[in-house]
């Protein structure tokens, strides 16, 4: 069904739209009858780095706990005895045999990362250092710790930690363990490039160095074609069906999943392809300014982290793209912008209306959603509203949801829909793309570029997602200094320079897919990677 109707389309819309129509082969596991059915199963494989692409809901933690062990598939027979022979037999002569038996004979220990490690501090009450250490099972938790740079906060209480901190908590804690299989479900929410780069890093050398298989659910692209081996492409209708297809090469996957069409499955998966502009992008907007803020200085304590911005002026209509490390400034900034925060030096004309949205959402009103939303705009629910942000953040499904009960992804949604809703002259959204899969990205990336369009409005938007920034900014803010420290930012540039600056403070270069444009971080070294950084085009070509 597409949701609409409730039985087996009767016009076969699905068929004519070529959307993604459940399989007429057995799935290996259903959980009802009318519930959800999954097909096909990702290949573990020792040594190597398999990823998973495609987007929430769609069955990929079911395929782990199978995977695990932990729930026996029925290969769509709805209540009967699981029978392992039948899997096994099904699975004969495919990647996966080898796995599974190795599992059945019990020789397959499990790592796992959650997704949201937000939840961690409802889980876990103590020193941070109390957690880690129950994970030392390789004698490796003291290198993970110092590489992953958590060393100053292992004394601090586990719920004072930022998200950052907890993600690399949380992936410490999990690579410590000694697993023949881990399996992690998104390294990269609340990283900057840097840390990214970094536990992407720690994945492969775990597989490389020491023959293990990792399992990698990632929806920033350009890490995924780092970390991963191979990928399996999975898509379906969340919440009803979802099929996995075999391992493909991680350049095809990718690039066969962002033109919306997978190949050998003949199947659309989506109408319009995304495409990169190989070349810079022309400012599109008249110029004419919103904003003009005069330097500003801020420092925290006595000379815990100081703060310096070169005057600077934000544009009418555009996206600005602002990025730089964490801990560099930028919310500080964000927050003086916003008037929550008074500078040492400078003034910001106080007249502006700006509406924020933090990166850490908390949103705790036992509350629905469409109450919520209705609180925020006049426009709730007209024809208007509903196009520009409803459909784009795919928030009918959820509408009768409380606040609380909401995941991740949902909540980001929401918060993303709360800020784009308020009547204000500049929309700063920190890390929107945080919890979002690949297809909420883009969405989320397109609702903020045309809501700004349509409306005149001006936003800011901080991202690490290195795609979603090429994708939706017109220029860029660069931060850079030593985090925790010290932060400058200079005024806002043209996305070239933008690029150039904040990709030579990290020292890397993209090179572009001669098919699609796509672009590809450059492995250090190689023979592009030094021509790319002696011409000093680090990003697009000139
Ligand atoms: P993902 O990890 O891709 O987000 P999941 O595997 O968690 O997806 O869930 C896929 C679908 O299966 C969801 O629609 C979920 O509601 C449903 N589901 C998960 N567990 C059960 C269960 N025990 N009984 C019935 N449905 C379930
Ligand atoms: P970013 O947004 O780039 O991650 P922030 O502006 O949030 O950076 O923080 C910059 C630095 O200032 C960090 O080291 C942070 O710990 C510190 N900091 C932020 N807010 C405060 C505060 N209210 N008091 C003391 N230090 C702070």
């Amino acid at each position: 069904s597409c949701g609409i109707c409730v039985e087996k389309c009767p016009f076969d819309a699905i068929q004519i739209l070529n959307l993604p129509q459940e399989l007429d082969e057995e799935p290996i596991h259903r959980y009802g009858e009318n519930s959800f059915a999954l097909y096909g199963l990702p290949a573990p494989e020792e040594g190597r780095v398999t990823g998973i692409l495609g987007p929430n809901g769609i069955g990929k933690t079911t395929a782990v706990r199978i995977l695990a062990d932990e729930l026996a598939p029925n290969l769509g027979e709805v209540g009967d005895e699981p029978d392992w022979s039948e899997v096994l037999e099904e699975y004969r002569g495919t990647a996966l045999q080898e796995y599974l038996e190795a599992m059945r004979e019990g020789d397959v220990t499990v790592a796992r990362k959650p997704q949201y490690v937000d939840q961690i501090p409802d889980q876990f009450d103590g020193p941070t250092s109390a957690l880690l250490e129950q994970t030392d099972e390789r004698g490796a938790l003291d290198e993970l710790i110092d590489r992953l740079g958590i060393r100053p906060v292992v004394d601090q209480h586990i719920d004072t930690l930022s998200g950052g901190e907890l993600q690399r908590v949380a992936l410490a804690a999990t690579l410590a363990r000694d697993a023949d299989f881990y399996f992690l479900d998104e390294i990269t929410p609340y990283l900057d490039i840097s840390q990214r780069m970094t536990a992407a890093r720690l994945v492969r050398e775990l597989a490389e160095e020491e023959n293990r298989s990792m399992l990698v659910v990632e929806h920033d692209l350009a890490i995924l074609d780092l970390i991963a081996d191979a990928i399996h492409v999975a898509y379906g209708q969340a919440g009803a069906f979802g099929i996995i297809t075999p391992p493909k090469s991680v350049k095809n996957g990718i690039n066969e999943y962002l033109s919306g069409y997978l190949e050998n499955e003949n199947m659309r998966i989506r109408e319009t392809e995304i495409e990169f502009e190989e070349h810079a992008p022309r400012s599109n907007t008249t110029g004419q300014s919103l904003v003009e803020y005069p330097a500003l200085e801020k420092s925290y304590g006595e000379g815990e982290f100081s703060l310096s911005v070169e005057s600077g002026t934000i544009h009418e209509g555009e996206v600005l793209g602002v990025v730089g490390p964490n801990g560099i400034g930028k919310s500080t900034f964000a927050q003086m912008l916003a008037g929550r925060l008074e500078p040492d030096e400078g003034e910001v004309d106080s007249r502006l209306d700006i509406a924020y949205k933090p990166q850490y959402i908390e949103i705790d009103q036992p509350m629905r959603v469409d109450a919520f939303l209705s609180t925020i705009t006049d426009d709730f629910g007209s024809s208007f509203w509903k196009t520009e942000i409803a459909q784009p953040l795919q928030l009918d499904a959820i509408m009768e949801q409380n606040l609380t009960d909401l995941s991740g992804g949902e909540r980001q949604r929401v918060a993303i829909a709360a800020c784009l809703s308020e009547d204000a002259d500049l929309y700063l959204l920190d890390e929107p793309s945080a919890h979002l899969d690949v297809e909420q990205r883009v969405l989320a990336t397109s609702a903020i570029r045309r809501y700004a369009e349509n409306n005149d409005a001006t936003a800011m938007v901080i991202d690490h997602d290195i795609y979603m920034i090429d994708l939706l900014s017109d220029r860029l803010l660069v931060f850079e200094g030593e985090p925790a420290e010290r932060g400058r930012a200079a005024e806002p540039q043209g996305m070239r320079e933008g690029m150039n600056d904040f990709l030579s403070n990290l020292d890397i270069t993209f090179r572009r897919d001669e098919r699609t444009s796509r672009p590809r971080i450059n492995k250090p070294g190689s023979q592009l990677d030094r021509e790319q950084k002696n011409a000093g085009e680090y990003y697009y070509a000139p």
